[in-house]
């Protein structure tokens, strides 16, 4: 691995760096977890878009600008530097798009990326059911062929934007004889169809982006399935690896917050408690780890490499990291930690606060850590089944 930069990758630096400065909205935006936030957030897609910076390593006939894996890092680090807001369509960019690129028909290639890349449609994940969680390969939501259509029926279960999105992505029964991950297909499923209810369910911060979506003989063209019939479950492993290995969380947000922390501990550092030192300390070099790993796996990409199992290992460090850093700016707070960004001198403190409710899900969503702790001693370690 060479950690120098070519004159190319510098001067992309420079291009997204200029770019942002002109681009980034000087007011910060509401929340995407909000009607008017998501509104905000899907025109802000549309701008990245007319830059063609919303998906920088997709291909360029389908709105990215081919760049390397390396670059697409670049431009993530630039990206957080500049402040730029949160990416309300990550589940289409970063999990359903590289999938489709895989799994795609031409046709649907064409389809359905570049209104991803520009916004159009916004897509919600739907994996998880009220009794399959943990436990994915426990689906019971059912689609049934009839004729050219899929007829589905069931639930799922908190989908992040699945209040506002256009589309959800799913896995579903398609074998009514089937048990666990065998009899699965993997169909992509517009929010405004018949049959199709979306009832929003209020998160911890009060905000209703979260939703649980109902499937009444919803009916959907066979065309709308990714790869083959039955084989739905190694599609949506190959989604949920893009989702914990590289692609959603990039090691520029860690270091964004790394760098925060430590400027923050400086301004204070007169009244901390000298104890938080270490801890700050240890928060800017895990985020730097993270980042060299990072760069390490996408050598070994770029080089023909593939993730797999190693996915989780970064799922676990990232969202623990996260919350740890949280947790040490709150104790550095002390009592106006309580601060939401709401409250009226609250200043950009509120902010550690909301980090740190979000930061409390990251072991809990892209699969649990204790999941992801079994698939490493199992698949990594190769410590028996317990
Ligand atoms: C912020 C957030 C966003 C999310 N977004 C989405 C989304 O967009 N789409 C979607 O489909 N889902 C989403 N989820 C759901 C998420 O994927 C599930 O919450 C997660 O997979 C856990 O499932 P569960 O909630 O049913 O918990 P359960 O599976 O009931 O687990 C409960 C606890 O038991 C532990 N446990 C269960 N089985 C084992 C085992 N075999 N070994 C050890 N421990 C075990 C779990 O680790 C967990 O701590 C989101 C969740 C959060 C918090």
């Amino acid at each position: 691995m060479d950690l120098t930069y070519t004159a190319e990758e510098q001067a992309f630096r420079q291009e997204v760096r200029a770019w942002l400065e002109a681009h980034v909205p000087k007011t910060p935006l509401k929340s995407f977890d909000t009607r008017a936030g998501f509104q905000q957030h899907r025109e802000w897609e549309r701008s990245l878009n007319t830059g063609r910076w919303s998906a920088v390593n997709w291909p360029v006939e389908y709105g990215g600008r081919g760049v390397t894996l390396l670059q697409w890092l670049i431009f993530e680090e630039e990206y957080y530097r500049a402040g730029a807001p949160g990416r309300v369509n990550q589940n289409g960019i970063f999990l359903l798009g590289p999938t489709l690129m895989e799994f795609g028909t031409p046709e649907q290639k064409a389809r359905y990326l570049p209104r991803m890349a520009s916004g159009e449609e916004v897509w919600a994940q739907g994996w998880s059911e009220p009794n399959a969680g943990s436990d994915m390969a426990a689906i019971r939501a059912t689609a049934r062929k009839d004729g050219d259509h899929y007829v589905i029926n069931g639930q799922k279960t908190w989908c992040s934007r699945g209040a506002f999105a256009d589309w959800l992505f799913g896995i579903f029964r398609t074998d009514p004889n089937s048990e666990r991950h065998h009899g699965l297909t993997f169909i992509l499923v517009p929010l405004d169809a018949p049959g199709v209810t979306v009832r929003p369910i209020a998160q911890l911060d009060g905000e209703t982006g979260f939703a649980e979506v109902f499937f009444d003989d919803a009916r959907v063209p066979v065309e709308n399935r990714l790869g083959p019939e039955n084989q739905g479950w190694k599609v949506a492993m190959a989604t949920a690896g893009f989702e914990r290995g590289l692609m959603l969380r990039s090691p520029a947000r860690y270091q964004n917050t790394a760098r925060k922390l430590v400027e923050f501990y400086r301004a204070h550092a007169d009244t901390a408690d000298p104890c938080l030192r270490d801890a700050v300390a240890r928060a800017w070099l895990n985020a730097e780890s993270y980042t060299l790993n990072t760069y390490w796996t996408v050598s070994r990409l770029m080089s023909g490499g593939s993730i797999g199992a190693e996915a989780s290992l970064n799922k676990i460090f990232w969202s623990e990291l996260d919350l740890h850093m949280h947790e040490t700016a709150l104790a550095l707070l002390g009592p106006r930690a309580e601060l939401t960004r709401a409250a009226p001198d609250a200043g950009n403190i509120g902010d550690w606060l909301d980090g740190f409710l979000f930061a409390l899900a990251g072991p809990i969503y892209a699969g649990t850590n204790e999941i992801q702790r079994n698939v490493i001693a199992e698949r990594l370690l190769k410590l028996p089944k317990g």
